[in-house]
């Protein structure tokens, strides 16, 4: 895994009288525990895979407290889990990353919000939105009101997160409904502390197992049940729902002397709308705020009396919502509408329809707000100025920088076993001719950026193949399709191969079998070799192709590049029909480094011999023309000014970053480009046979090099 919580796990064995202090992804699964749940499971994706790191090292706590943990195979599965709770007073929990996740698991989601469920039922859901997210730009607030499952949104204060998570699980049996319970980025990484309360041990779980199952036909989605349980939500479930919400507080009203004026929004935006309002001198830093705000910790559903209550007696109200359709501003006006207030509500008139509101967008849409709505007693100029003072601060900042910052493209990490595939594609398509290239989701989904460009469209985890179905039989060449192992096992294998195999497709289906679901923090996955609890699985991708029927199957080292073009060239112009797939392995390099780094100190601080492999290159036999840089794209190589006053062009250069996968070498060679790179051993600890070699190595080269008037370098390092 990417990180290890091994030590943090610690804290999650707190209790009454204790305090908390840490991140905030370590204090929801605290808040779990703390609220007795049977079973927990999930499918990694950021902000949230780090809930599902904490569990896999915490398994001793949850085997002493017979709780279930599963790394389930995808979000469906995940989704399915809560099945438990439908029959059972088993409360759980399943987590994943929205909406993609949601998207997965939405066909288990209607099913479960249709059953309805006994024991409580939370959906943790990193909401991936904004600046710095990966994927599509959607709210999770359709699902919840399409399937009417209760969406909550908690201040990011962790008192309130932890209370509001023991809160979701008691709302969801109250109303028979599963809560969806949301985490902005900054949310899940948060650090703060909390009162603990004890750990409560689950009443059914592993270590207390029920005798009977229990048959309700009225659980089952099928006519007539599904007819009188979508009358249930409407005529039971929801109105208990509102009268939790608001029997219980969970949304908050904070008081503020702007009386007739007021701020309604989403109670994960609490702290940057505090900042904002903090910058237009309406706030201090603890919170103390002038404009009265309701911040809503459950946004669906929205309780009609709440709302008026705070807008009665308001000339003007803003909503700050976050992303688009504006489902809160159209709902709360409807609400106005019916309880005949005519409070005026500003909502995305003075914020953007879409993108995260972070405080600099905030700050310039309240301050138009205020401006707008001449609150009595607001010093108006002050306000006016605030958008303009930090923008003047921003651009002086800039001054300062001199230049800009340059930008970051993402791009595999360096030495990253995935990279070397394109390159070989890239020298396929100078024989072959450019090649449509179905991409997928994963690190690998970085080949279509520069310098690659690799990859024409993008559908899905897991879907490459699938989604080539068409474009396969409409060209005269074929296919290439990528896919990683984490999107295999997560529905390739049925989505993709099984479909194509069925088909009788005949494409080629490239899949990064690098170990791991790369991504999103190195988690195991099936082909790993083992699971969470280190048990070997005995699971292969290769043994998985062919028993569903695939027979042109070839595996290659992704780092060796000439095999790969051949292998690829191959596959694309066999007379052979069909489906083709090469599994292109080698462990992911991130993971890689982090299994040997500890070994590599351990072997040093024995006094153990240790080679590392770097690469160079020659700067007298560097042409300058770069096209090294553009066929492998490692972050490591560079360009320096060209050391020979005669020649003008800066020469390719390898920085210190180097983990030598000689990638650039290979390329070198597959590509026939100049012989300028080197390869060079390190060694430490050097052995005698070391010493002796490197001394007449020495020899050999100085006598060599002393006609040219140079001094070889140390080739043994201390
Ligand atoms: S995390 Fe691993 S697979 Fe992903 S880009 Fe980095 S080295 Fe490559
Ligand atoms: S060997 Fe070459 S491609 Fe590999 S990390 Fe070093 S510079 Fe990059």
């Amino acid at each position: 895994m990417e990180r290890s919580f091994a030590k943090d796990v610690e804290k999650l064995k707190l209790g009454a009288g204790e305090t908390f202090h840490g991140e905030g992804i370590l204090a929801i699964t605290k808040a779990l525990l703390q609220s007795g749940v049977s079973y927990v499971g999930g499918y990694q994706g950021a902000p949230v895979s780090h809930l599902m790191d904490v569990l896999s090292d915490a398994q001793d706590i949850l085997d002493d407290m017979g709780i279930h943990f599963e790394a389930s195979a995808n979000e469906a599965a995940a989704a399915a889990m809560c099945a438990a709770s439908i029959n059972y007073p088993m409360r759980g929990a399943v987590v994943w990353k929205s909406t993609v996740g949601t998207n997965v698991a939405s066909d288990a989601l209607s099913n479960l919000a249709s059953a309805g469920v006994k024991g409580g039922t939370l959906i943790v859901l990193g909401e991936d939105y904004g600046e710095g997210a990966s994927i599509i730009q959607e709210r999770t607030h359709a699902f919840a009101m399409k399937s009417q499952i209760w969406l909550m949104d908690p201040r990011p204060q962790q008192p309130k997160v932890v209370e509001l998570v023991e809160k979701a699980f008691e709302l969801s049996e109250a109303s028979s409904t599963p809560v969806m319970m949301e985490f902005r980025i900054r949310a899940c990484h948060m650090h703060g502390s909390f009162a603990c309360k004890d750990n409560r041990r689950p009443a059914i779980s592993r270590n207390a197992v029920m005798e009977s199952p229990s048959f309700d036909m009225g659980r089952i989605c099928l006519p007539p049940s599904t007819y009188a349980q979508e009358q249930d939500k409407i005529e039971r479930r929801l109105p208990a729902a509102r009268a939790f919400i608001r029997e219980h507080g969970l949304n908050e009203v904070f008081d503020g002397d702007l009386a007739d004026v007021g701020i309604i929004l989403q109670g994960g935006l609490y702290n940057s709308v505090i900042r904002a309002l903090q910058q237009l001198g309406l706030a201090d830093g603890f919170g103390e705020c002038r404009v009265p705000l309701l911040a809503l910790n459950v946004t669906y559903p929205l309780v009609p009396e709440e709302i008026a209550a705070f807008c009665g007696g308001k000339r003007a109200v803003l909503v700050v919502e976050e992303g688009q359709p504006d489902y809160l501003e159209q709902a709360i006006n409807a609400l106005l509408r019916k309880a005949d207030l005519d409070t005026t509500i500003v909502g995305k008139d003075v914020l953007p329809m879409a993108g995260e509101y972070v405080a600099e967008v905030l700050l310039a849409g309240i301050a138009r707000f205020i401006e707008g709505s001449v609150p009595e007693g607001v010093d108006l100029e002050a306000v006016a100025a605030a958008p303009a003072r930090v923008a003047e601060l921003k651009q002086r900042a800039a001054e300062l920088l001199g230049a800009p910052v340059p930008k970051r493209p993402p791009s595999f990490c360096t030495g990253c076993p995935e990279r070397p595939v394109f390159s070989a594609i890239k020298l396929v398509e100078k024989d072959l001719g450019k090649i449509h290239i179905a991409a997928d989701i994963g690190c690998h989904t970085f080949s279509t950026l520069a310098p690659f460009n690799l990859g024409n469209s993008v559908l899905g985890y897991g879907l490459g193949l699938a989604s080539a179905a068409a474009v396969s039989p409409a060209f005269g060449k074929r296919v290439v399709s990528i896919m990683g192992d984490g999107g295999l096992w997560h529905n390739g294998l049925a989505s993709g191969v099984a479909g194509a195999v069925f088909n009788q497709t005949d494409s080629v289906l490239v899949i990064m079998n690098n170990g791991y679901t790369s991504a999103t923090g190195q988690q195991y996955i099936p082909s790993t070799g083992k699971n969470f609890r280190e048990q070997p699985t005995g699971m292969t991708i290769r043994r998985a192709l062919e028993g569903i029927g695939v027979k042109w199957l070839k595996t290659v080292t992704t780092y060796r590049v000439g095999e790969m073009v051949k292998t690829l060239t191959q596959a694309m112009t066999t007379k052979t029909l069909g489906l083709k797939v090469i599994i292109a392995e080698s462990e992911c390099q991130i993971a890689r480094q982090r299994r040997l780094k500890p070994l590599v100190r351990r072997q040093l601080e024995a006094g153990r011999r240790v080679v590392r492999t770097r690469f160079g290159v020659d700067d007298e036999v560097c042409t300058g023309d770069h096209s090294c840089i553009r066929l492998s794209g490692c972050p490591s190589l560079t360009v320096k000014p060209n050391p020979d006053p005669l020649r003008r062009d800066p020469v390719a250069t390898v920085d210190q970053g180097c983990v030598g996968c000689g990638l650039c070498g290979e390329v070198a060679d597959a590509a026939a480009l100049c012989p300028s790179f080197y390869r060079a051993d390190i060694v430490q600890n050097p052995s005698r046979l070391d010493l002796v070699m490197d001394g007449l190595r020495r020899r050999v080269i100085g006598a060599l090099a002393n006609g040219a008037g140079k001094v070889p370098e140390a080739a043994v390092g201390p």
